[in-house]
């Protein structure tokens, strides 16, 4: 088996997207297993017109596998210093954006009101800036909050293997890091400079947290970057590739899409909402198993329509500014969200369809076992 990922000629994976043909749709919905060739024709042109029949392929696979339950998280931001130049995201080095550092008391009460909210799964987000943000800063965040909070995610700089095993025992449960774009041509032009255009690096660090003991790793694409239908498809080539590696570890999957934010970009390949929902049930067909992320950036309409057909997870009152819960600052913030309703409101949406609004699946003192 290979000892790190390499993605296929992305041309290629490209072409046989576009050569799919009606009866490999077909095939790939009656099939058990999925292969490759199935995955890409369930993210090809030709599956556009099965989309309803995806859609109940994907909601029966979803009951089957998680119940009626959906998991509500919330992202924390610590700091918004980035040493990096990416083109789509507020926080760049070079916009003019006030920065800040949370400190640990002021960690420590963004986190108490978003617990107060009702929140238990936290996602502690930073830019990439190693100098102000080390692993001794997320080692001291995870001590003060491991006790009060089921799982303590990390969404910061790619990390070695022995860090990642450092913040591990320190009580941080989980990693998420999205390869942003799959194509590396296009990776090289989005990513001007910073630690962060180093593709490769980049590839392997969901490798790393996993080979570090880390009980779960999200991988992703900011969709809007490349074409999503690739872009789905090497995704389902790195999760089914990460997961024979590393079958103790689980793995989730996000799908942001491009969002209003400091700088003015604007998406390269626009992603309309049918385009996401197939790709959704694309990837819950495909994987029956992963746990599919939908969060605030997509409107409070299409989040109520998606519950129970893929995603089991939900963030909600999210703010994408450091001190934005306890101190209300809605300035410099990464990008701005969409579904704007407070935790509760997202919860009561969720009950009224009949789903489980989930707080709390799992303990840190698990980890210990
Ligand atoms: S995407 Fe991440 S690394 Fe790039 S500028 Fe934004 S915060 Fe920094």
């Amino acid at each position: 088996m290979a000892t790190t990922f390499s993605l296929p000629d992305y041309r290629d994976l490209a072409r046989l997207i576009a050569t799919r043909t009606n009866e490999d749709v077909q095939r790939a919905l009656r099939a058990e297993v999925l292969s490759l060739n199935d995955l890409a024709a369930l993210v090809s042109p030709r599956a556009d017109e099965h989309l309803a029949v995806m859609a109940a392929k994907s909601q029966t696979i979803t009951r089957q596998r998680f119940g009626r339950v959906v998991q509500i998280y919330a992202p924390l931001y610590v700091s918004n210093y980035c040493t990096n130049r990416c083109l789509y995201c507020g926080f760049s080095a070079e916009h003019p954006i006030r920065r800040r550092r949370l400190t640990l008391e002021e960690v420590e009460k963004e986190a108490d009101t978003l617990k107060n909210r009702g929140v238990n799964h936290l996602l502690l987000v930073s830019g990439e800036a190693p100098k102000m943000m080390g692993v001794e800063y997320i080692e001291q965040v995870a001590e003060r909050l491991k006790d009060r909070f089921a799982s303590l995610s990390i969404e910061i700089q790619p990390l070695t293997e022995a860090e990642y095993a450092r913040v591990f025992a320190a009580g941080i449960t989980s990693v998420a890091v999205y390869q942003e774009t799959y194509n590396p041509e296009l990776y090289q032009q989005l990513h001007l400079s910073g630690n962060k255009a180093d593709y490769t690096y980049r590839l392997a660090t969901p490798e790393r947290a996993a080979a570090a003991g880390m009980r779960e790793v999200g991988i992703g694409t900011l969709l809007g970057l490349g074409d999503w239908r690739t872009e789905g498809l090497v995704l389902g080539l790195h999760l089914s590739w990460l997961r024979k590696r590393f079958w103790r570890t689980g793995f989730t999957v996000s799908f942001p899409r491009i969002r209003p934010a400091e700088g003015g970009f604007r998406a390269l390949a626009p992603v309309s909402e049918r385009d996401l929902s197939q790709l959704i049930f694309a990837l819950r067909i495909f994987d029956h198993d992963v746990g599919l992320l939908l969060s605030t950036r997509e409107e409070a309409r299409y989040r109520n329509g998606m519950v129970g057909l893929g995603p089991t997870r939900y963030s909600a009152g999210s703010c994408t500014s450091p001190g934005g819960y306890a101190e209300g600052e809605d300035s410099d913030e990464q990008f701005t969200v969409d579904d704007i309703r407070s935790v509760a409101e997202v919860c009561a949406a969720i009950q009224g369809q009949g789903y489980d609004p989930v707080r709390k699946d799992w303990d840190a003192c698990f980890q210990a076992l």
